[in-house]
């Protein structure tokens, strides 16, 4: 799909209709390989979200009796949809993250993975039964909706992160209201029409946009019952802390820093291969990347041919099949990418690769930015500190896997990371010991697939439930025990004055 076919005002999606918003304050969308403008999304009105807000919660008056087979089949007909315009979602994808049309589709397939899981609703919801707690007396626990949850999405998976959300939340018989990122709000809105022909009645899914001022305002709304947030780290300690203090609860997905260690015994090819792909693939642009190389021994001795094979990398537009990765998402991700990058030069860390002054044909105005390498790198640089969010490896050379596995512990995020090695003692030890939600072993980008959850740690993650998979359905639900009998002789004689039950 063409860019022309953007220029146009993104509506809201409130009580099922697709309504041009009133707001007089509008964001403007632009492609990242061109920065020319692609449509302008609204930031919506108090009254507009209101409305959303009230239409789910009547909505989920009747949603929440919707027998759990019925809600199942909708996301049946939901991944088969997604799986038909899985192109069209790719194209439109691409349009708004610059992203190249391969790893666009990565990016949809991994949401549609997490519909398909949501179709598997009736076992996932489950409750427990024992019999016979007490003479003639049983106890089981039903799993029951909670009402309007919300969803607040980035700019980096348009895909994937909303779909993590709205179909487990949905399928668990809940409404649900989603903001996406106003960065990329064109995939969200038609991941709403494809949810709409599947079949979902009208208010079931609401999506309203907008930046702070409209989150905030979700934040304090009394009939919002659980906030989905997925974002940076400043703005995931403002969601769960504002969230929380509203007495919602607050799943919140954060920045990372994700480190992989490279043992000598590791196949150095392979390991050259998986360090580019992993750290500059997406432009570096996602939460799994790989930034941080930590060299044991001797592998430090990959840097000559990690910088060659860094350097054959290309970025592009979305339609060059050549092109490793895209742009940056706008001009200010890649100006602060710059500055790290010259902080790290100033620091004294060693440019192996420096990416800074690329650019690509016919794209004189793209975000581009070169594949970068770092060598030499100490902890007290702002190039390991901070999260760069951009096609950037820093390379660590240390002398053990406990000084490594000890490197990764200290530093605060602990969202993924790997080890390379051919010893099972070591990836073991470093499995075990390891202060991080997600690790792979020889797996670079260890994304658990939607059985399983999305488990990050420490300070990239605040909250207790993960997302998707059964902690999903657990965050969007609650848990009720029934104690029941039923009388077919007399109880004991006179009332029963102990908690126990007889
Ligand atoms: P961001 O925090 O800038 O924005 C995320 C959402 O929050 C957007 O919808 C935005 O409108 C809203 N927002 C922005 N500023 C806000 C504020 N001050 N108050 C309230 N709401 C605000 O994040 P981004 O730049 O879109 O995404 C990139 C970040 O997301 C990276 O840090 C990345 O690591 C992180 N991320 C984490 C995961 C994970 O699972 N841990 C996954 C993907 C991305």
């Amino acid at each position: 799909m063409s860019d022309a076919n953007f220029i146009s005002p993104v509506p809201l999606y409130v009580s099922g209709e697709f309504i041009h918003s009133s707001s007089t304050h509008w964001i403007e969308v632009t492609n990242p390989a061109t920065n020319s403008v692609i449509a302008n999304v609204p930031c919506a009105t108090e009254r507009e979200i209101d409305a959303a807000i009230a239409s789910a919660a009547e909505t989920f008056e009747t949603w929440r009796e919707v027998a759990v087979p019925e809600r199942a089949r909708l996301m049946l007909s939901y991944q088969q949809l997604l799986k038909e315009y899985h192109d069209e979602l790719a194209a439109i994808l691409s349009s708004e993250t610059g992203k190249n049309f391969a790893d666009a589709k990565g990016d949809v397939w991994r949401g549609i993975e997490v519909v398909e899981q949501a179709a598997n609703i009736a076992s996932l919801m489950m409750g427990e039964t024992v019999e016979n707690v007490a003479a003639d007396i049983d106890s089981y626990s039903l799993i029951q909706p909670l009402g309007v949850c919300c969803g607040i999405t980035p700019f980096n998976f348009p895909a994937m992160i909303p779909l993590w959300m709205f179909p487990m939340a949905i399928a668990a018989g809940n409404t649900f209201v989603l903001k996406p990122s106003e960065q990329v709000p064109l995939t969200a809105m038609r991941l709403a029409e494809l949810f709409e022909l599947a079949g979902a009645p009208k208010g079931v899914l609401q999506i309203v946009h907008g930046g702070k001022k409209q989150v905030d305002y979700l934040l304090a709304h009394p009939d919002i019952r659980t906030i989905s947030f997925v974002g940076s780290v400043p703005v995931a300690r403002h969601i769960y802390q504002t969230g929380t203090h509203h007495l919602k609860r607050v799943q919140a997905f954060a920045g990372a820093k994700n480190h992989m260690v490279v043992m000598p015994d590791a196949n150095m090819g392979q390991v050259v291969n998986h360090l580019v792909g992993s750290s500059v693939g997406a432009a570096g642009q996602r939460c799994m990347a790989i930034s941080v190389a930590v060299l044991v021994g001797n592998a430090n001795e990959i840097i000559p041919d990690l910088k060659v094979a860094m350097k054959k990398v290309k970025p592009g537009p979305s339609n060059n099949s050549e092109a490793a990765y895209g742009p940056l998402i706008s001009r200010a991700a890649k100006q602060r990418v710059l500055q790290l990058i010259e902080q790290g030069k100033q620091q004294g860390a060693v440019c192996e690769v420096d990416g800074s002054n690329c650019t690509v044909a016919g794209y004189p105005d793209g975000n581009w930015l070169g594949p970068t390498l770092f060598s030499g790198v100490t902890t007290d640089m702002a190039i390991y500190q901070q999260e760069i969010f951009g096609p950037v490896l820093v390379c660590i050379a240390v002398d053990s896997l406990d000084e490594a596995i000890t490197l990764i512990n200290t530093n605060p995020y602990g969202n993924g990371t790997s080890i390379f090695t051919a010893c099972g003692a070591a990836a073991r030890k470093f499995q075990h010991r390891i202060q991080v939600g997600q690790v792979g072993v020889n797996v670079p980008i260890p994304v658990p697939l939607p059985f399983f959850s999305f488990t990050g740690w420490r300070g990239s993650f605040y909250g207790d439930l993960h997302a998707y998979g059964k902690q999903a359905v657990r965050f969007y639900t609650e848990t009720k025990t029934v104690t029941a009998r039923w009388f077919d002789e007399d109880i004991p004689d006179g009332p029963n004055m102990t908690i126990n039950l007889r």
